[in-house]
């Protein structure tokens, strides 16, 4: 394999790696959310959805602003750390 290969290689590995670990940003925690909506009324690009009453959120769409987990009162979007 040509050196350059090599390195296009390897950045692309660490590249799709830290996407990968930016992209485990926000959760909801089913027991807590109480299916009101109010996430999906402010979330920008309509990446949460109600699935069997509970908020879920399509981390490919996810741009990790966060603004649900502060419109949540139920406290049921969190971020991992
Ligand atoms: S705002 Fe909170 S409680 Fe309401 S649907 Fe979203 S996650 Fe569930
Ligand atoms: S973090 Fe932002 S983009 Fe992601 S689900 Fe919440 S409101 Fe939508």
């Amino acid at each position: 394999m040509k050196k350059k290969t090599l390195v296009f290689v390897i950045v692309l590995f660490v590249m799709l790696s830290l996407l990968a670990i930016s992209r485990s940003g926000v959760f909801v925690e089913t027991n807590s959310c109480v299916g009101c909506g109010d996430c999906i009324d402010v979330c920008p690009v309509d990446a949460i959805t109600l699935v069997d009453g509970k908020a879920v959120i399509d981390a490919d769409k996810c741009i990790l602003c966060e603004i649900c987990i502060r419109s949540c009162t139920y406290d049921a979007i969190r971020k991992d750390k």
